[in-house]
């Protein structure tokens, strides 16, 4: 079976020897050398300061939210992956849904204003396959109301918007360094804040509120990551130019192969620099997609529906239109892109999408 993502392997013996000198230094977790190693490694990486490392992309949305003490309703996107949504509702806030934009896949802006009301505390927009939202028009909606704008931008590691890290942007901007992800550690996340005070608020609230052993600044939790994980991170992050590079290939080799396929692609803004770190494709009806998938299937190759179902369908969210998001996600399949993908393979999936 060829799967729609494979996690990246790293060169084996880098890591063998950092785990050699995790080993010398007997130290597992709790802000180790390698922790501290890797945030200053993706610091220089992405050229944006102090990035905070936690054990997952969700822990990081869940602490965003508890740092800007966000409380009553969100207005956030129903095409997203569901830990956006999940850690809205865990953190006892209501999300309330504006529609897509069926071209970038993004929280359309001229939705968002008609659901600001006075409860509203807070935008948190995904950059749905890497893609930039439309940054300035959600800042000046936030802006005018007075509330927080926060990007989850699990998507993103490598994308730039209007040429510097699209982490730089928001109040407060999530990523994810799971497994499945383009970069990774494993099971991580990252948190980027341009402000110093929610900076090292947010440092407190991942290490239990710890003020020193025997003093609490406020409220924390465990969003800690051990030096085994860093470790993975660091040899990732050493081939980062060849992840990057293999994608971008393996999407134009797919735009290629593809070209006359009754399908769409989702338009990229002109100030983002993409990652390429997902092939989505929109076909016309439902139907056409899952005959789609069905045919891949059967010859071996998994697509899947990525974004499925669209999140106002939770049975935990109370019934909310969003009738692109609804048609967008009954309509889209992710195709398998992966480091080293073969071009055999792709050559064959679009073989067998073009004899549709
Ligand atoms: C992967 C992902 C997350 C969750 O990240 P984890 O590290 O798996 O917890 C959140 N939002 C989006 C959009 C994602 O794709």
């Amino acid at each position: 079976m060829i799967p729609v993502t494979k996690p990246f392997f790293p060169n084996s013996d880098a890591y063998k020897r950092y785990i050699d000198q995790i080993w010398a230094n007997e130290w597992i977790t709790n802000n180790g050398y390698f922790v501290k190693k890797f945030e200053s490694e993706l610091g220089k990486e992405l050229n944006t300061q102090n990035p905070i490392l936690v054990s997952n992309g969700t822990i990081a949305i869940q602490m965003c939210i508890k740092a800007l003490n966000l409380t009553g309703e969100i207005i956030t996107t129903p095409f997203t992956y569901v830990a956006t949504t999940s850690s809205i509702v865990w953190e006892n806030c209501k999300p309330v849904f504006a529609d897509i934009d069926e071209n970038t896949l993004n929280i359309d802006p001229s939705k968002v204003e008609s659901l600001v009301s006075g409860k509203t505390s807070a935008i948190i927009a995904t950059h749905c396959f890497g893609n930039a939202c439309d940054i300035e028009a959600l800042v000046s909606i936030c802006d005018k109301h007075g509330i927080a704008l926060i990007f989850d931008a699990a998507h993103c590691f490598g994308t730039l918007y209007n040429g510097k890290s699209i982490f730089e942007f928001g109040d407060l901007s999530t990523c994810s360094l799971h497994a499945t992800k383009l970069m990774h550690c494993g099971e991580g996340g990252l948190i980027f804040s341009n402000n110093t005070d929610k900076y090292e608020q947010l440092k407190y609230i991942r290490n239990f509120g710890h003020d020193g052993p025997e003093n609490f600044h406020g409220l924390g939790i465990n969003g800690k990551t051990s030096e085994l994980h860093a470790a993975l991170g660091l040899c990732v992050l050493e081939e980062l130019p060849a992840i990057l590079s293999s994608r971008k290939k393996q999407s134009e080799i797919y735009d290629d192969l593809l070209q006359g396929l009754e399908v769409t692609r989702p338009i990229v803004s002109a100030k983002c620099e993409p990652n390429y770190s997902y092939y989505p494709i929109i076909f016309p009806t439902m139907e056409a997609c899952l005959k789609a998938r069905d045919l891949l299937a059967d010859s071996g190759i998994q697509a899947r529906r990525y974004f499925f179902p669209s999140l106002n369908k939770l049975n935990y969210i109370e019934a909310q239109e969003v009738p692109s998001s609804e048609s967008i996600s009954s309509r889209i399949l992710s195709l398998p892109l992966y480091f080293n993908l073969p071009f055999e393979i792709q050559k064959q999936i679009a073989g067998t999408l073009m004899s549709m």
